[in-house]
């Protein structure tokens, strides 16, 4: 039998991203991926402010925003404007245009590099727990055993439901057709006699086309044919426009569920295994990398037996918050558009065109908002700024003191020791000219801030690194 530290379910950008933050760790992390091949076709093409944010504090995000293409403003549906990225709480205030296949690339090779096994053509179709571990069977009888199973198997997550983790929700009430075909449509949005419109987005070599489906077959995995989707498209036009060299056609509808759990013994769930939207803001592969990047150090502590009592259940309480939340905006953003209520628009375009509106509704939509820890001071709880930092004479950055995974204690202050607080932690003295207020802060190894005081007192600093690091020498 193969044996592995941590089982991975799913080589999307949840379980690329889980695998090789646990493999930055030192953990050793096997993925099964039941596709042999990468998919051909492209379902994302965009990542957003936080993802970057996040991205960057292991210098994923330079390589990839070099390639991209910058928008200033958050991916949203239904409000009257574009919500500007300009002053709010990120350090990369623009949304980013690349494939998701080639974000997929990215964190492949990275895993790889760092160790990690992909095995693909492997299909997880079953697994069991005990106290020590899990057993999971592959589709060709092949059997891995492993301390940790992570389901980053998709919204049909195997994983999932052999885990008995209830996935409450709503069915889907509408779905589109969508078709990456070529055609001689212009790009925006096209209206037929009666009203009824389809959008066509330029796409690498392509357009994608989307519209509403009049009569979805019961059973909705149905294959999408050429056909089906030519006969919709010269419905809703009401004229004949021919469709031609399909590249993929798939169909998506505004079904939400979020999992009861992200955490089921010595299972977890990340990505859509764990939660679907409906399709606005352009969020899906963000809160899967959010997920990824929340889970990873909190896994690799506890199974490198260093994480406190309790740091796993974290991932539960932070993510699963997170997931209700992005349900909730997501089917308000469409709740906002199927409406076409003129007072409601003109309420939503005031809100939003107001800068407080603006930004408050640009960081809910992209979870710009994250913050773990909802009282004191401001930064707690919250992704730390990437600030510029001088530290021993050599300028460099908050985000580049996170490359390694570990957890930093940033003392602003210099003349103090935070010596006899080390075990585990990375401590560093810097200066910077931006965080005037800011005497010390714990970061975690996701950027997030643990601990904060403004001024040379330690109050509260011994909770913390017990709560988030786990044992540490008392202070002498
Ligand atoms: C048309 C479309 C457009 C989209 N556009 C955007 C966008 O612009 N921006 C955005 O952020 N998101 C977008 N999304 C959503 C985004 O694609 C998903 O949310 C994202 O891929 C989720 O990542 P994941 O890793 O959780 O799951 P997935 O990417 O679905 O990966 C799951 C992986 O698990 C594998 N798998 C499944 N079952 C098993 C098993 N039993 N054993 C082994 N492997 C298994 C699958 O083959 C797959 O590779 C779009 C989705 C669609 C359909």
């Amino acid at each position: 039998m193969l044996e592995t530290e941590v089982l991975v379910a799913g080589a999307g950008p949840a379980g690329l991203l889980v695998a090789a933050e646990l493999a930055l760790a030192g953990v050793r992390t096997t993925i099964v991926e039941r596709h042999a091949e990468r998919p051909p076709y492209c379902r994302g093409f965009n990542l957003n402010a936080r993802s970057l944010d996040l991205l960057a504090r292991r210098g994923l995000a330079e390589g990839l925003v070099a390639e991209g293409h910058q928008v200033p403003h958050a991916p949203a549906t239904g409000l009257p404007g574009p919500l500007l990225l300009a002053g709010t709480s990120t350090d990369h205030p623009f949304s980013l245009g690349i494939p998701q296949t080639r974000v997929e690339e990215v964190l492949e090779a990275r895993a790889l590099e760092l160790g990690v096994s992909i095995r693909r053509g492997h299909e997880l179709r079953s697994f069991t727990q005990d106290d020590s571990g899990v057993t999971a069977t592959i589709h060709n009888g092949q059997q891995i055993r492993a301390r940790y199973l992570v389901g980053c198997d998709g919204g049909r997550s195997t994983v999932r439901k052999q885990a008995g983790i209830g996935f409450p929700g709503v069915d889907a009430r509408w779905f589109a057709l969508l078709g990456d075909v070529e055609c001689e449509l212009p790009y925006g949005v096209s209206a037929g006699p009666d009203g009824r419109t389809l959008f066509v987005i330029p796409r690498p070599g392509y357009v994608r086309v989307v519209v509403r489906e009049d009569d979805p077959p019961a059973d909705k995995y149905e294959p999408v044919t050429l056909e089906r989707l030519q006969a919709q498209v010269d419905a809703v036009l009401g004229r004949h426009v021919e469709l031609r060299a399909p590249h993929w056609l798939t169909r998506f509808g505004d079904a939400a569920r979020l999992a009861e759990r992200y955490r089921d013994g010595r299972v977890l769930l990340a990505g859509d295994a764990a939660h679907i939207h409906p399709p606005a803001g352009a969020i899906g592969v963000n809160v899967a990398l959010d997920d990824a990047f929340n889970l990873g150090w909190k896994l690799a502590a506890t199974v490198r037996g260093t994480a406190p009592d309790g740091l796993l259940d974290t991932y539960h309480a932070e993510r699963h918050a997170a997931g209700e939340r992005i349900l909730a905006n997501t089917r308000a953003q469409v709740a906002i558009e199927e409406a076409g209520d003129e007072p409601l628009a003109d309420l939503m375009r005031r809100v939003a065109t107001h800068p407080d509106g603006n930004r408050a509704l640009a960081e809910i939509i992209t979870g710009l908002d994250a913050r773990y820890e909802p009282d004191g001071h401001p930064w707690l709880g919250r992704l730390a700024p990437d600030v510029p930092l001088t530290v021993a004479g050599r300028e460099t950055h908050l985000a580049a003191l996170l490359h390694a995974g570990r957890p930093v204690l940033l003392d602003l202050t210099p003349s103090r020791s935070f010596d006899a607080w080390s075990a585990g932690v990375e401590v560093v003295s810097a200066t910077s000219p931006s965080t005037s207020d800011i005497g010390a802060v714990l970061l975690r190894p996701d950027g997030h801030v643990a601990w904060v005081t403004t001024g040379t007192d330690d109050d509260g600093l011994a909770a913390a690194l017990h709560r988030w690091v786990g044992d540490v020498p008392v202070p002498v």
